[in-house]
């Protein structure tokens, strides 16, 4: 049942009101500056489970709508491999399609930590709930915040944070892992004021609902990568829906191609290279001057791996929430289930088998909210994401696998939503297989998968380390 006080009160607004303050919305402490969220100056250092309390709120605000209204339709949502209207609907109502979306863009303007907790919380009831939130905040709100010109981003963002799902269409059939390799082309037409785009993408989360479309295309293929851009589409500019793809997880997560044919599409609505008004919510204007000059040498392509940075802290939260989520049912479970006489949470070795994951998932969420702060003080932050969706999602399928060996039969049901978190996780990581010997770390040769694939977080991580140590 979708609670009425959820849907009638948009997060911002809520916060400021849990917050006791009668004042004005502008005099907020979100809306008062980075100091309020980052801690630059900070000079005891804090935990990493410190957080303002607008991100507690926000947490307790998730969580509420998480168990109230998207538990109850988590199973009928994989059951028919879709997403129900009223979860989505709950989503822009909560305020939570435009976390860190400027106030005057109609969105929450909270700190990007507050996006990583909204996912982790969603997770934690559904991953693939979590996902479409993931993308639709990290990467495509991002993207347009970022780097839109403030015309673009006038005419995209408060659809985007109030009604409108998008999607970030980077991936083709032969462009993955080497996404630069794509070969949808955009070329201008003779009177200039049209672009052409021609292509075809491909495992496009959020794609089956969404009306606004992100879509990498190279308006210069002489250029190589240097030709990349990105077009802002709505669906009737001529994106078609193409296949939908049986997948190992029957989530909501649509991949299908996206394929842009040959609409002619205003020249207004690509997301200029030279645009020169970026929006930044208060936590990012610390990193303003750096990302500024660093903007000038980037090409789109660089913008989307830039921006995938980003992203892999968010697929980091969704991964740590999903272990959260199998660790609480299965626990739960063994602390009511006996055997022997006894509960069967009891036995040493089970005990023992919780302990370990509840490390990994503590050390996979440090990780996370390190990497989330990171980015939120303008300091360097790639290794660090890359750290943490490595290893968050190595961890999520260890944990989530083992929660249904401590659920016995029961787990391996439909009954439980175990399985459905097993599932989830093999998309976000693939760790060495049990070998019986307790839960084990580390990864195998293949798997992980959106955002980059484990391969090449760990190639990231080690070109980073080979910088530092090779003059
Ligand atoms: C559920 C799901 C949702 C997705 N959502 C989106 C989305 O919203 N938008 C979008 O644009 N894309 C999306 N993707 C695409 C995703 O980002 C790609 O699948 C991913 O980048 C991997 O590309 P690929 O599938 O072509 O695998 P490939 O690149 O073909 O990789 C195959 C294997 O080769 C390995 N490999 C490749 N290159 C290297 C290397 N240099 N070193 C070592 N190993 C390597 C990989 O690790 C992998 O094991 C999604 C994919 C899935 C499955």
């Amino acid at each position: 049942m979708l609670s009425r006080t959820l849907r009638a009160a948009p997060l911002r607004s809520r916060l400021v009101s849990h917050a006791g303050a009668s004042r004005a919305i502008s005099a907020s402490p979100i809306a008062r500056g980075v100091q309020e969220i980052t801690r630059p100056a900070i000079e005891t250092p804090l935990s990493l489970w410190n957080f303002t309390e607008e991100e507690n709120m926000l947490r307790e605000t998730v969580k509420r709508f998480a168990e109230e209204v998207v538990g109850p339709r988590a199973h009928d949502m994989d059951e028919k491999e879709m997403m129900d209207p009223e979860v989505i609907q709950g989503l822009f109502d909560n305020g939570l399609m435009g976390i860190e979306t400027p106030a005057d863009l109609s969105g929450s303007e909270c700190s990007f930590t507050s996006a990583i907790i909204a996912v982790e919380e969603l997770a934690r009831v559904d991953p693939s709930v979590a996902v479409l939130c993931d993308v639709h905040n990290t990467l495509v709100n991002t993207v347009l915040r970022l780097y839109g010109s403030k015309e673009i981003q006038e005419k995209w963002l408060p659809d985007l944070a109030t009604s409108k799902v998008g999607s970030f269409c980077l991936t083709e059939p032969n462009a993955g892992s080497d996404a630069f390799a794509l070969q949808t082309t955009a070329k201008l037409d003779k009177s200039g004021d049209f672009y052409v785009l021609n292509g075809s993408k491909c495992w496009i989360s959020n794609s089956g609902e969404a009306e606004t479309f992100l879509v990498f295309a190279n308006v210069d293929p002489s250029k190589g990568y240097k030709g990349i851009t990105c077009f802002a589409l709505s669906k009737d500019m001529g994106v078609e829906i193409a296949k939908k793809e049986k997948k190992v997880s029957r989530a909501r997560l649509d991949r299908v191609d996206a394929s842009s044919g040959s609409d002619r599409l205003p020249r207004a609505s690509c997301h200029s290279t030279t645009s020169r008004s970026p929006r930044r919510t208060s936590s990012e204007r610390s990193a303003r001057a750096t990302r500024w000059v660093r903007r000038r040498h980037m090409s789109d392509g660089q913008i989307a791996i830039e921006i995938l940075n980003e992203g892999r802290i968010g697929i980091a939260a969704q991964m740590i929430g999903l272990a959260q989520g199998a660790f609480d049912h299965a626990v739960g479970y063994a602390y009511q289930r006996k055997q022997f006489g006894k509960l069967v949470g009891d036995f040493q070795k089970m005990g023992h088998d919780f302990a370990e994951a509840a490390i990994k998932i503590e050390a996979a969420r440090l990780l996370t909210y390190n990497a989330a702060r990171l980015k939120e003080e303008g300091r360097p932050f790639t290794q660090q994401a890359a750290m943490a969706k490595y290893y968050a999602s190595v961890i999520a399928q260890e944990v989530s696998g083992a929660a249904i060996e401590w659920t016995g039969g029961v787990g391996f049901t439909r009954d439980l939503p175990l399985e459905k978190f097993w599932r989830d996780s093999k998309i976000g990581g693939s760790p060495r297989w049990r070998n019986g010997a307790g839960l084990r770390s580390g990864a195998d040769k293949s798997g992980a998968i959106y955002e980059g694939t484990n391969n090449i977080q760990l190639e990231t991580i080690a070109k980073l380390i080979r910088k530092e140590y090779v003059q």
